[in-house]
């Protein structure tokens, strides 16, 4: 068994290969933020378009919904209280996402949500991978 890299502790380098990535986590704002829907949860997420959208495609597979993404927030807002005063913190998660990274702005617990569903996610596309490798 193989299992991904536990993240770095961030400095002022980030661990990301992606130069996007790089910007939108170090100055997360009102364009780089996005909205994570998945379920019932609105999760704020920072980083480049195509590393959020990846992040959005593998936490949408532990759902029989779709996960969205949304670049505004949501009418309903942000349920959770503490989602919400983690949005204008500096608290930040990174998910490692391929050679970018989802910053993810969310409480702990939320943020906890979030990581097992990404790393379930993962987990369910390895195996559909392999199913297809399997049939062919
Ligand atoms: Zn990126
Ligand atoms: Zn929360």
């Amino acid at each position: 068994m193989h299992s991904p890299p536990e993240p770095d502790d961030h400095g002022d380098h980030l661990p990301v290969d992606c130069d996007a990535c790089q910007t939108a986590l170090r100055s997360p704002n009102r364009q780089t933020v996005s909205f994570l829907l998945v379920d019932q949860y609105t999760v704020p997420v920072v980083g480049c378009e195509d590393h959020l959208e990846q992040f959005a495609t593998i936490c949408g597979l532990t759902t029989p919904d779709t996960a969205q993404l949304l670049s505004h927030l949501p009418a309903g807002g942000i349920q959770c209280p503490s989602c919400r005063l983690a949005r204008h913190s500096s608290q930040q998660v990174l998910i490692p996402v391929g050679d970018g990274a989802a910053g993810i702005l969310a409480c702990e617990d939320h943020m906890t949500t979030m990581a097992t569903r990404f790393k379930t996610g993962l987990e369910t596309k390895r195996k559909l991978l392999t199913d297809i490798e399997r049939f062919q």
